[in-house]
């Protein structure tokens, strides 16, 4: 039941351009003071970026490697955190979504330093992680600071990038699986919220072949997109303008090949196929996908037909307080499959 009421949490600072993480001293200065930081980082994140890292901050920070986006990570950054004044994640998706929900559990602030932009888990108040109760994200709450530096993210393996752009296209079903919500369940929806995640999502859609070249002034473009999003999210209160029946579709294709493509390719892919069930122009969102390099067909990323086709009629179970089209439209396998290959998918 809606209670009528929402909380709004929101990221305080965000500092983007070419060379900024010289500034990362500066940016966390408020919360450090004097005392220690935790940093989470990725496992691949570059010695040049590390030493950066090192350089910009007034002392040594302590250094957890994060080797995989779950709880037994959450714990050991947890545990180096207990004495320290906040927490940096450092890297792609893993170390952001780790550093993000210590951060949450010991009430310490968090700052996001993307090294690429393959999601929006970067500014959202959400986190990723595998080894909860639930295959899909969990609340927890923004980070305080955002400083994406262009230069490191415009060097992020152009894969990363096109990942990104998937995740930012996604918010065109996302958002209207909301607003069925609304129509049939009576849900909050909030026009504004959407209205920004929509706006990164035509990004996407109007300028990919600009943005497909991921020369550093498309890649802000791209980081500012992400970031809108995750903010929006921050404004409606719920990850509702970021992730519908195409995150659904993603999420369960997590739990049947979770090696498989990256979050961003598969709600692109996802995104394809509800599009054309909301009777929206999937084409241009195959098209738009397909001038980033993103992947359009699920081979591309390793999944077999008959994982999409399991995938279609079943993500509504994953998560059944989220009405989405797939929960209005119930998919049999014979109309799933003629759903994956009349959109190219399969
Ligand atoms: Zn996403």
């Amino acid at each position: 039941m809606d209670p009528g009421y929402h909380l709004m949490e929101l990221p305080t600072k965000v500092l983007i351009g070419e060379g900024v993480i010289t500034k990362l001293g500066d940016f966390v200065k408020d919360s450090v003071g004097g005392g220690m930081v935790v940093v989470a980082s990725g496992t691949n994140v570059a010695s040049k970026v590390r030493r950066a890292v090192e350089a910009a901050l007034p002392q040594e920070p302590i250094w957890v490697e994060v080797t995989a986006a779950d709880i037994k990570n959450v714990d050991r950054v947890m545990g180096e955190a207990v004495s320290s004044r906040c927490i940096i994640g450092v890297g792609g998706g893993k170390s952001v979504d780790v550093g993000k929900l210590a951060a949450f559990r010991l009430h310490l602030p968090f700052y996001s330093v993307p090294t690429s932009a393959s999601h929006d888990g970067i500014s959202s108040p959400f986190a990723s992680l595998r080894g909860l109760d639930r295959p899909y994200s969990m609340m927890a709450k923004p980070p305080v600071g955002i400083l994406a530096d262009i230069d490191v993210i415009a060097s992020a393996p152009r894969r990363l990038l096109a990942s990104g752009c998937g995740d930012l296209v996604s918010k065109l079903t996302a958002v209207k699986d909301w607003e069925l919500a609304h129509t049939v369940t009576g849900e909050y929806f909030g026009s504004y919220s959407a209205s920004l995640a929509l706006m990164s999502a035509n990004t996407v859609l109007n300028r990919s072949k600009t943005l497909g070249s991921f020369d550093k002034e498309s890649v802000r473009e791209l980081v500012e997109g992400l970031i809108s999003t995750g903010v929006a999210a921050g404004i409606a209160g719920s990850s509702r303008p970021c992730s519908g029946s195409e995150h659904l579709f993603s999420h369960y294709l997590d739990v049947l090949s979770p090696e498989s493509g990256l979050h961003g390719e598969k709600c692109g892919i996802g995104t394809i196929m509800m599009a054309k069930l909301h009777r929206i122009d999937w084409r241009r969102v195959r098209s738009a996908l397909k001038n980033v390099g993103a992947p359009v067909e699920a081979a591309q990323i390793g999944v077999e037909d008959s994982m999409v086709i399991e995938a279609l009629t079943k993500a509504s179970t994953i998560r059944p307080d989220r009405y989405t089209i797939l929960s209005k439209r119930k998919l049999s396998r014979k109309s799933a499959a003629l759903l994956a290959k009349s959109t190219g998918v399969i």
